[in-house]
């Protein structure tokens, strides 16, 4: 580390300098910024370090938990930065990091974020903020119009209105579903006679008045962990999410669903939200949302859809079908940070009817005056950043076309990659995608054809191997470095609902050409062959 010789010293004068006086274009800093808009991804490339070190090693340069007595000089930190954080940073933007959903920015979102951060604009109230409060009501404006494609009128009614609102901008998806299923829960157990609504008394006093003996959720079990979260701090319970089974694509079994919501209701447990899931985490996968709302306008409860990940699918006139039904949500989660490829930090909720907000409202006197178009008089969060800037700006510079392209290319890819998958003797695909996503995991022909005539416990045995060999090589290949694919545990209904190691897969990176995917299979068979531990083993198993 390049420690400086001059000393810093904290003093009146250092202090109004940091906040008046640029840094010099030839001090490290300046060059880091102009390198950083130049080439990101030369810089990056350049800087992160391809070796994987032990967290527990990277743990020892940031051990010390006293805030330092002495100040350091900006262009000596920064080489403190790009030693000890920036070299050890994950590589998110390369093309060949398809592992999750966190992908490559366009370049244009440097110096946009740098306006957002310079602004410092507070979403939280107009007085904070301005015009970012009509640009954010916009953006969700039309969110809300791609999702439910509403006439011109209806936007020009309420996406300004003071007392409504079409949506949450947030943070993510988590916070969006919590901002859901809030409301949901609000306008469930409202205010009645005396009783004054969850929101003033409580879920112990609403059930009682409501006479309920409990609230539930229900979601296929691929649901993701945040709604879960949701359900801790709505004070529901995590039981309360109910996990509902799903068919051989991972999409919810509505008669399961169904079943479910009648045996509630016999034991007078009130469903609070069906939830839908446009996109699972794992597997990409969209549940019947048609069929899925006519079930929860049948059991009178709020239909949320979280889109978090999928929802950007609606940009594509080609593949917007694949969320047929959506428009018939009380709710729909989208992350802009995911499939829109905006910095992370942009999460929203719209809502269906714009006047479904009011259950979750807020006023304080100093700040969230009733009557005021403030934002965050129905948001969960404070203060917010003008990450909506971001998503405005994407949407004019790519513009829904182009988004189109991005999303048709991704699915394309995604199915060029099933093909090579397929096509391989020796990988074996779990769940075909649907969207950009999908999980495979490397199988030797010879055990393929051979497993289904071994007994059940070999068959376990088997598996149990193939689970140690996908571990042992999604490790290696992070390690070494050159690609990255994520690995989860899902149930294969084809190895009788057994909880399966499988790699995954998200294919958002424009970049990601088709040789580099081929790259990634080579170097998974090759480390596959190189483990010495698995296939013989493997394939003693199957001659037996
Ligand atoms: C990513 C994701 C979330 C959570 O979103 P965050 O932005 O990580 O909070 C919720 N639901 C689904 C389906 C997701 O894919």
């Amino acid at each position: 580390m390049a420690t400086s010789k001059r000393a810093a010293k904290a003093t009146q004068e250092s202090l109004h300098r940091i906040f008046t006086i640029p840094e010099a274009p030839d001090s490290t800093l300046g060059r880091i910024e102009q390198e950083i808009s130049q080439n990101l991804a030369g810089f990056l490339g350049d800087h992160i370090a391809a070796k994987e070190i032990a967290l527990s090693e990277i743990e020892k340069d940031f051990a010390c938990s006293q805030i330092p007595e002495d100040p350091s000089f900006v262009s000596d930190h920064m080489h403190h930065l790009l030693d000890k954080l920036v070299a050890q940073s994950v590589h998110t933007s390369s093309p060949s990091f398809i592992g999750h959903m966190t992908s490559a920015l366009p370049y244009f979102l440097l110096p946009l974020s740098k306006l957002m951060v310079g602004l410092n604009q507070n979403l939280v109230k107009i007085e904070t903020s301005k015009a970012f409060t009509p640009l954010e009501r916009q953006v969700l404006g039309m969110m809300h119009r791609l999702v439910y494609g509403y006439q011109d009128d209806f936007y020009q009614q309420w996406m300004h209105s003071a007392d409504h609102s079409l949506g949450a901008f947030c943070s993510g998806g988590t916070v969006a579903n919590i901002t859901a299923l809030w409301v949901a829960r609000n306008n469930l157990l409202k205010p009645e006679g005396e009783f004054k609504g969850v929101a003033r008394q409580g879920l112990y006093a609403a059930l009682k008045h409501y006479q309920y003996d409990g609230v539930a959720i229900l979601v296929s079990k691929r649901g993701h962990y945040s709604l879960k979260k949701a359900a801790d701090v709505l004070g529901i319970g995590q039981d309360s999410v109910i996990a509902i089974p799903t068919d051989q694509h991972n999409k919810i079994d509505c008669v399961a669903l169904k079943a479910k919501c009648e045996e509630l209701s016999a034991k007078n447990i009130r469903v609070m939200s069906i939830v839908g899931v446009a996109g699972t985490t794992e597997t990409g996968n969209i549940d019947p949302l048609t069929e899925m709302a006519a079930i929860a306008k049948h059991y009178d409860c709020h239909f949320h859809v979280d889109a978090a990940w999928g929802g950007a699918t609606l940009l594509s006139n080609k593949h917007r079908n694949l969320l047929a039904g959506i428009e018939l949500a009380d709710s729909v989660t989208i992350d802009a940070h995911k499939q829109m490829y905006v910095p992370m930090g942009a999460g929203l909720v719209v809502f269906k009817n714009p006047a479904s907000v009011a259950s979750i409202e807020h006023h304080a006197e100093y700040i969230l005056r009733k009557g005021s178009k403030d934002l965050g008089s129905h948001t969960l969060e404070g203060s917010r950043p003008g990450m909506a800037m971001l998503v405005y700006a994407s949407l004019h510079i790519i513009s829904r076309p182009g988004y189109e392209l991005l999303i048709n290319q991704s699915i394309d890819k995604a199915k060029y990659f099933a093909d090579i998958i397929e096509a391989h003797p020796d990988f074996e695909l779990i769940s075909k995608p649907e969207l950009c996503l999908l999980t495979y995991r490397y199988n030797p022909a010879k055990i393929q054809q051979g497993i289904d005539k071994l007994t059940a416990d070999k068959q376990l045995e088997v598996n149990k191997l193939l689970d140690k060999l996908t571990k042992y090589i999604q490790k290696r290949q992070r390690e070494n470095g050159k690609s990255f694919v994520s690995r989860t545990r899902i149930e294969v209904e084809k190895y009788q609902g057994r909880k399966t190691l499988v790699f995954r897969v998200v294919l958002a990176n424009p970049l990601t050409s088709d040789d580099i995917l081929q790259d990634v299979l080579s170097e998974q068979a090759e480390l596959a062959l190189e483990s010495q531990r698995f296939l013989p083993k493997l394939f003693k198993l199957v001659q037996q």
